[in-house]
């Protein structure tokens, strides 16, 4: 008999997850314990040593966090997976993996806000220098490639605007210059698009947003793809050389295709420290049962959202790549056949104080900034996230005076057409 492979609500229901073997219970309960008994001096020193697997200390990992990282690397199509604190830690220590002072990673220049910052002056601070690209010029890639990049960095749906990222032009230029291509599937979440059939090598996500979906906790995670050839160079010491915290093992040689995330723990998460609460692993679990049955809805109330506005008198333009009037629909076609996602952007005829006005008279929607939860959010970029920019720097990042993002939510959409319709006439 064969085996059959589970879809995605299966996985999305099981995997990871057993009953507890000693209460039985169903639902994979909360460990909320800082650490773990060893059976006896010859486990715990194998478990130190990495001879064989198991607990510890929760900075390290927890039996909560165990079942969400199987969870998500299988509904990913990874090998492994590290689930830390927040999608900014992800991020932390996943370049920690892969640069020490003085090396480079090109980004794309469309991201979300709080990763421009990371990237562009947190970074300076450990030597990790970005450059960035656009990811509408593909050729802008090719040429930010020097001898220092160790990486490459993009969104698969990118912030603000929702616009679709073509992942295969990009992990093409990756594999050329033999560096591993990161995707941040943040807004697409696995359920609408799995970057790693694309060519992704290692996939982050911030678990605070769809995957965890329903605004009550944060964290965030490391998928690895197990595609990446460590050991081809020696410019990834981390996973290619002999480690002195591990008594001079070589991780890529030890661990294969699963090498990137145990590095990530064992080296990042261990001595970095941003670990992931038991209860926050608890609930995001609880989120992931429900991903594909939530993203449907949030696309198709998105489509439903962005079609009535575009008729609109009291609006301008709308960006939703769902929109066949949208110049990203034919790579969401591809990229994101069940729908574009949830978050978008529209420009208010009467630019800033219509903004302004917008978001104070809506009363179903709330004027926060987050995207990804069950509710319908909204936000107007030029008088809070990007005030600080010139009016030059705001219509660059896609924040110009008269821009409102919108992240939409799994209420009925009648209700939010009918909101959006009383505030824009006030
Ligand atoms: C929110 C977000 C992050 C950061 O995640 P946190 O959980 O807030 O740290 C990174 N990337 C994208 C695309 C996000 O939306």
């Amino acid at each position: 008999m064969t085996e059959r492979t589970p879809g995605f609500a299966t996985l999305a229901v099981h995997a990871g997850a057993q009953p507890d073997p000693t209460t039985g219970a169903r639902a994979t309960p909360i460990y909320q314990t800082t650490s773990f008994v060893f059976n006896d001096a010859d486990h715990a020193a194998a478990l130190f040593g990495l001879q064989t697997f198991g607990n510890i200390y929760t900075r390290i990992g927890n039996p909560t966090q165990a079942v969400l990282e199987e969870r998500v690397a299988a509904l990913e199509g990874g090998t492994a997976a590290l689930a830390v604190a927040s999608g900014h830690a992800a991020q932390v220590i996943a370049f920690h993996n892969l640069l020490t002072p003085g090396d480079e990673f090109v980004a794309a220049r469309k991201l979300y806000g709080g990763s421009i910052n990371q990237f562009s002056h947190a970074y300076k601070n450990f030597g990790w220098n970005v450059v960035w690209a656009d990811p509408d010029d593909i050729s802008t890639f090719r040429k930010a490639i020097t001898p220092k990049t160790k990486a490459i960095f993009i969104e698969s749906i990118a912030n603000p605007g929702g616009s679709i990222t073509d992942i295969e032009a990009i992990a093409a230029v990756a594999r050329e210059a033999g560096v591993p291509l990161i995707v941040d599937n943040t807004l697409a979440s696995p359920y609408l698009l799995r970057p790693i059939d694309h060519g992704a090598d290692i996939v982050l996500h911030s678990l605070t947003k769809f995957l965890g979906g329903h605004g009550n906790s944060i964290g965030g995670i490391i998928v690895d793809a197990g595609t990446f050839d460590w050991s081809k160079t020696d410019r990834y010491p981390m996973l290619s050389a002999p480690r002195p915290e591990y008594h001079g093992i070589k991780l890529h040689e030890t661990f294969g295709n699963f090498a990137f995330a145990i590095a990530a723990r064992v080296l990042g998460l261990r001595d970095l420290g941003p670990a992931i609460s038991p209860f926050n692993a608890f609930q995001i679990l609880t989120g992931i049962e429900t991903l594909g049955l939530r993203m449907q809805k949030h696309s198709d109330n998105s489509k439903a959202v962005a079609e009535w506005l575009e008729s609109h008198p009291a609006v301008a333009w709308v960006n939703y790549a769902g929109l066949p009037s949208n110049k990203y629909y034919a790579l969401a076609r591809k990229y994101t056949p069940k729908g574009a996602g949830a978050v978008f952007t529209f420009g208010v005829r009467g630019g800033y104080d219509a903004g302004v006005k917008l978001v104070s008279n809506v009363k179903l929607f709330s004027h926060l900034a987050n995207i990804g939860d069950t509710r319908s959010l909204i936000i107007h970029p030029a008088s809070t996230t990007h005030s600080q920019l010139d009016d030059e720097q705001k219509t660059k990042a896609g924040a110009g005076p008269e821009v409102v993002r919108l992240s939409i939510g799994i209420e009925d959409k009648d209700d939010l057409i009918a909101d959006l319709d009383q505030a824009l006439r006030a």
